[in-house]
C-alpha cells in the first residue's frame, strides 16, 4: 500500500516563547517533546544513568530527577554529564539545591511555588544564577501542594488557583528580568487540568509543560492523560508533555509518544489498524493483532499494518496500510479454508482490564 500521509494538524500551535532545555527546544513552534522522571534514588548514579539510558532508548527527550537530599545533589554533576538527554533537577524545598543543580550542569531546574515561600527572597539570586548559566526554570504548580494562601482564597485547588499560583511565581522572576520559564499546572482531574491550561495559555506566552498529576495506574493514567492532553493539544496548547503513571517510566514514554502520534504531532511509528472483530471474523483478530504488534514493535520505521477479521473493511484498510491482513488477493473470498480457521470463541488471548466491576455474573447460563 501507499505510505499514509498524515492529515494536517487539528489547530495551529499556540504561539509561545521558546526556551532551550539543553539541546531540546521547547515552545516557539518546536515539536512537542516527551519527558519522564527517574524512579531510582538519584544518589545512585549508576542506577539512575541506567534508567536514563532505557528512557532515552524508548524515545524520552528530557528527563527529570528528584533532588531531595544532599546525596542526590552530589550525584548531579555525574548524571548531568553522562546522560544522553537533558537532565532537569526537581527541587522542592531547598534553595541551596537549586544553586547546586545549576552548578552541576543540569539543563533546567523545576521549582514548586507552593513550597517556595522561603524562596521569596532567593528568587533574585536564583534568576541571576540561571541567567548566568543560560538555563530555564520550570514553575511547576501541583494541586497537591498548592500555596496555602491560594488554598485559603479559593477553598480548593481550582483551575483559577493553579493559574494564579503559577503567574504569581512568574511575576517574582519577571521582576528580575527573568523570562526563561516554562510552566505546568497539574491536577489529577483532567477537567480541572484542561481548564487551568486553557486559562494559562490565554494569560501568558510561556511554553507549557502538560501533565495530569497522580494520574493513577497504567490503564487509568493512560486514559486520563490521553484525554486531557488530547483536548489541549487539539487546540494547539502544550509544548512538552509528561505522562504520570504508577508504572515504570518507560511506559510513560510509550504512552506520551503514542498520544503525539495519534494527533499527528509526531511521525507515527508502528500503527496497528485492527478491527474489534465480530461474528464475521475469519481469523482470531486479537491474537493476530498482538502477534503482529509483538513482532514489529520498536522497528525504527513508520509502518501501518492492517489486521482485519474479514473482507468487509479488510481490503480497504489494507490498501491504506503498508502491510495488511487479509491480503488484497483475499478480497471477496470466503473459502472453506478461511472459514475453518475461524477463531475459537474462548478468546484466550484477551485479558480484560477489569473483571466483574458491576458485580453481575460474567457467565451466561442457558436455561
Ligand atoms: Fe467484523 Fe470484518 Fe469489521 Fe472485523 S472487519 S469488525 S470481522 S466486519
Amino acid at each position: 500500500g501507499m505510505p499514509a500521509v498524515p492529515p494536517p494538524p487539528l489547530a495551529p500551535r499556540r504561539q509561545s516563547r521558546q526556551i532551550m532545555v539543553g539541546s531540546v527546544p521547547v515552545g516557539g513552534g518546536a515539536p512537542v517533546s516527551v519527558q519522564s522522571m527517574t524512579t531510582t534514588l538519584t544518589a545512585d548514579v549508576n542506577a539512575t544513568l541506567q534508567q536514563i539510558a532505557e528512557l532515552t532508548a524508548s524515545g524520552c527527550q528530557i528527563v527529570r530527577v528528584a533532588v531531595p537530599s544532599q546525596d542526590d545533589v552530589e550525584a548531579l554533576p555525574a548524571i548531568a554529564k553522562k546522560s544522553q538527554i537533558p537532565v532537569i533537577a526537581d527541587i522542592h524545598f531547598q534553595p541551596k539545591y537549586v544553586f547546586a543543580a545549576i552548578d552541576a550542569g543540569c539543563a533546567a531546574v523545576r521549582v514548586n511555588p507552593g513550597n517556595i515561600r522561603q524562596f521569596d527572597d532567593k528568587v533574585k539570586e536564583i534568576a541571576a544564577a540561571a541567567s548566568a548559566a543560560g538555563i530555564p526554570i520550570r514553575i511547576g504548580v501541583n494541586a497537591g501542594s498548592l500555596d496555602k494562601r491560594l488554598l485559603a482564597k479559593y477553598g480548593k485547588a481550582t483551575a483559577e488557583a493553579l493559574v494564579e499560583s503559577a503567574l504569581w511565581e512568574c511575576s517574582l522572576f519577571e521582576e528580575h528580568g527573568f523570562r526563561d520559564i516554562k510552566i505546568s499546572v497539574k491536577h489529577n482531574d483532567p477537567v480541572v487540568m484542561v481548564r487551568a491550561y486553557r486559562q494559562l495559555a490565554e494569560q501568558c506566552d510561556y511554553p507549557l509543560h502538560l501533565g495530569v498529576t497522580e494520574a493513577g495506574p497504567a490503564f487509568q493514567g493512560t486514559i486520563k492523560s490521553a484525554v486531557a492532553f488530547g483536548a489541549l493539544l487539539a487546540e494547539g496548547i502544550g509544548d512538552t508533555i509528561r505522562v504520570s503513571l504508577s508504572a515504570p517510566p518507560v511506559e510513560e514514554i510509550k504512552v506520551g509518544n503514542a498520544i503525539l502520534e495519534s494527533l499527528g504531532l509526531r511521525e507515527r511509528g508502528l500503527e496497528i489498524v485492527s478491527c474489534p472483530s465480530c461474528g464475521r471474523a475469519q481469523v482470531d483478530v486479537y491474537t493476530l493483532a498482538e502477534q503482529v504488534t509483538a513482532a514489529l514493535d520498536g522497528l525504527p520505521v513508520p509502518l501501518r499494518v492492517a489486521v482485519m477479521g474479514c473482507v468487509v473493511n479488510g481490503p480497504g484498510e489494507a490498501r491504506e496500510a503498508d502491510l495488511g491482513w487479509p491480503p488484497a488477493t483475499a478480497r471477496g473470498r470466503s473459502s472453506s479454508r478461511a472459514r475453518s480457521s475461524r477463531p475459537s470463541r474462548s478468546r484466550r488471548s484477551w485479558k480484560p482490564w477489569s473483571r466483574r466491576r458491576s458485580g453481575l455474573p460474567t457467565r451466561w447460563a442457558p436455561n
